[in-house]
């Protein structure tokens, strides 16, 4: 066990074991759960060679995390990890594919007893309402199969619901916000007009652990809908040109477009192109009113915490991209744009 003096762990806060924290949501939960000060053991793979994951894993301990070296589909050993560590609340941020692993940490929770809440790997639409094509909708079945288990073990739970990461949605088929948003071409889907919600990825962190021991959230469903943050892919491009100062050429992409992506079954293509057609065509994020008994929106239940805005997030982007914004010799849109590209940069340097 490391403990480091950064963080001192209150004996008041509930103990923590985060699954998944090498994984680009665990990251931010794991961040929080530690600034928030409770006592938090990371659930680690034995197979953690990978530099960039094991200095994650190391600033991780530097700020008094304790890691643990197992996998959530071994039940004798998950019942040990919770019982030697006396862990009160777990959060799983297990990916897509790991959903149905679960199955065994639920069994092993139910039989130790003493879990005071479960977060299962949500962290995006509530897949009891949201219907994707497939394939897409594979993974919500899956976890469907996992909120039926959770429910009839008993064990104490919260689903957070917290739609879009804030960034470019899907762009290049690549994790969300590893990319900046496009320089060359938008895809527009539809008519561009149905709008998503979009979070940062620390607020989803923090405000996850507000909700992780409140009595409000107990069985709950916790929607994070912040209206600032509300977008449709039009108003996102055209919020990042006036980041950048240039106009960016628009296309089309129709709904039949969509499901033909998401019939031709490629991965991850076909995958994005079911959850995009979901968002931005169907609307799964904004076609419902959270007002049913089992929900409750973390805007009313903290209605002092702020969220980072989309502009402010955006901004993160723009060094990424500085380079193009300055115009290589290849840059043919560089060379075709009609703003100056020396007006570009103050523009975005202002944001
Ligand atoms: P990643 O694939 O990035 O990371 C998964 C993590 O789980 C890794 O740390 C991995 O460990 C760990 N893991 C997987 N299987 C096991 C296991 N059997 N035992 C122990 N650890 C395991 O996942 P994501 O961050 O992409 O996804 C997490 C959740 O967030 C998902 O439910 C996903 O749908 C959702 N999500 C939501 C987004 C949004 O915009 N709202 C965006 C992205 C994801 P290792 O490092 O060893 O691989």
């Amino acid at each position: 066990m490391t403990v480091s003096s950064a963080t001192i762990p209150s004996a008041t806060k509930a103990r923590i074991l985060v699954i998944g924290a090498t994984g680009f949501m665990g990251q931010f939960v794991t961040k929080a759960s530690l600034a928030f000060g409770h006592p938090t053991c990371l659930l680690v793979r034995p197979s953690h060679t990978m530099h960039s994951k094991a200095a994650l894993l190391k600033s991780f301990q530097d700020k008094g995390a304790t890691l643990i070296h197992g996998v959530i589909n071994d039940k004798d050993q998950m019942e040990r990890i919770l019982k030697d560590n006396e862990i009160e609340i777990v959060i799983s941020l297990v990916g897509g594919g790991n959903v149905l692993d679960q199955i065994t940490l639920i069994d092993a929770m139910k039989s130790v007893k003493t879990i005071k809440r479960f977060l299962p790997s949500e962290f995006g639409h509530d897949v009891d309402r949201a219907e994707p094509v497939e394939p897409g909708l594979t993974m919500y079945k899956e976890k469907r199969v996992v909120r039926r288990m959770v429910e009839e073990s008993g064990i104490p739970f919260t689903n957070i619901c917290c739609n879009s990461i804030a960034s470019w949605p899907y762009y290049d088929n690549c994790h969300p916000s590893k990319l900046p948003p496009p320089t060359d071409q938008f895809q527009i889907y539809g008519d561009g007009n149905i709008k998503a919600y979009f979070v940062d990825g620390n607020d989803i962190g923090r405000l996850t652990m507000k909700a992780v021991d409140d009595v409000r959230t107990l069985n709950k469903n916790v929607h994070f809908r912040p209206s600032m943050n509300c977008y449709s892919v039009n108003e996102l491009a055209s919020l990042w040109e006036k980041k950048i100062g240039r106009t960016i050429p628009r296309v089309t992409i129709s709904e039949d477009d969509l499901l033909a992506a998401a019939a031709a079954n490629l991965i991850p293509e076909s995958i994005v192109a079911s959850f995009t057609h979901d968002i931005f065509i169907k609307g799964c994020q904004v076609n419902f009113s959270t007002d049913g008994s089992n929900d409750v929106e973390i805007g009313t239940l903290y209605p002092d915490e702020k969220f980072r805005c989309l502009e402010d997030c955006f901004e993160d982007f723009v060094p990424m991209i500085r380079d193009k914004i300055l115009g290589g010799p290849n840059d043919e849109l560089a060379k075709t744009n009609n703003k100056s590209l020396l007006e570009a940069v103050p523009i975005t340097a202002m944001g």
